[in-house]
């Protein structure tokens, strides 16, 4: 439920509006816009404590939402979230746009600054490397773990660039939350919901990927697992859903773009490196991803596909990345959207 204020409510009737909706078992979240002070409560709607509410005095409305979903929803945030990633260094959403890229593993210090060095000159602002990936084999290479987490950000400092990478067990949490800039929550724990709620402890942006068998609905239920926990840095990315067609590595559903921005202020971004496999595929479906009003891409890059530990066969070439942006970026102009 949201309550709603009167534009001349006083602080006393703040509080004890608060107080009441503490009392009635739902955790309050206050929010002080320019013109309006709203009050969001978490918790299980009934109507007996939306009547209770009501009638208290400095309240004018009190709005049930039916959405299951609520801190992620448009009525409880009508502007578009911008979440700052890299104290700040890069903003995604309302209409700053993320351009990560980077290898799908850190498998040296040496490799990794390579590639770090091409995406950083072709225009990327958040750099990508996994350190513990999640592998359909457990006899295929697992990642380089903590000591990858600090290549990672050893690199992403020397060509200053914020730095995101996966995490994949709450055990993991703290030691990511160190090294790293950004979480990613991957599609096959996007309903890991211990994991949820570890990084919505911490401050840091997640970037919580699609399930590949999950609705929209289900991703933004998963979003408010972190929010709910109070880290309101939340970023979506659409990677593709399984489907009958065996051409692609997954199927890229555009549409997930806009439905989310009609039922939520988080920023939405696309990767569409898993979303198809195919390099030959993925500079079209970037560009497609933008004209969507996506609030960036996620790409995997690599300069040597044929030695890549995991994912060669869909990483594009710094040349071929580095052409990508140039369109990207001549995109973002004509919609009036910056890159930082
Ligand atoms: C990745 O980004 O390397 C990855 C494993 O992605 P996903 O979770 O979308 O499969
Ligand atoms: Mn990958």
């Amino acid at each position: 439920m949201i309550v709603v204020l009167r534009t001349d409510v006083s602080e006393p009737q703040i509080n004890h509006v608060l107080e009441r909706v503490q009392e009635l078992g739902f955790e309050p979240r206050l929010i002080r816009g320019e013109f309006r002070t709203i009050v969001g409560l978490i918790g299980d709607d009934n109507k007996t404590a939306a009547g209770a509410l009501e009638a208290i005095p400095g309240v004018e409305q009190v709005l049930r939402i039916l959405k299951p979903f609520k801190m992620a929803s448009r009525e409880f945030h009508k502007e578009d979230s911008i979440v700052p990633v890299g104290k700040g260094k890069v903003r995604i959403g309302g209409g700053h746009l993320a351009m990560i890229a980077g290898p799908c593993a850190v498998e040296s210090l040496e490799g990794l600054r390579a590639i770090a060095g091409h995406v950083k000159k072709a225009g990327a602002n958040i750099l990508r490397g996994g350190a513990f990936k999640p592998r359909t084999s457990p006899y295929a290479f697992q990642g380089m773990g903590e000591d990858g987490l600090k290549i990672l950000r050893d690199v992403g400092d020397e060509v200053d660039m914020p730095v995101v990478t996966e995490v994949m067990d709450t055990r993991q949490v703290p030691l990511v939350e160190k090294w790293a800039d950004m979480f990613q929550i991957g599609a096959r724990n996007m309903q890991n919901f211990d994991l949820l709620k570890e990084v919505g402890q911490t401050r840091k942006p997640v970037l919580l990927k699609r399930g590949m068998s999950a609705t929209v609905k289900d991703l933004l239920m998963s979003a408010e697992y972190v929010l709910a926990e109070g880290n309101p840095n939340v970023v979506l990315c659409e990677r593709g859903v399984r489907s009958f067609e065996d051409s692609t590595r997954n199927m890229l559903d555009m549409s997930a773009v806009p439905n989310v921005k009609g039922q939520s202020h988080l920023p939405i971004i696309v990767d569409p490196s898993h979303a198809t496999g195919r390099p030959d595929l993925i500079p079209s479906m970037a560009m497609a991803s933008v004209a969507a009003k996506a609030d960036g891409v996620h790409v995997e890059v690599h300069d040597c596909p044929e030695k890549a530990f995991s994912d060669g066969p869909q990483a594009l070439l710094p040349p071929q990345f580095a052409s990508l942006m140039d369109d990207l970026r001549k995109l973002a102009t004509l919609l009036g959207r910056t890159i930082d």
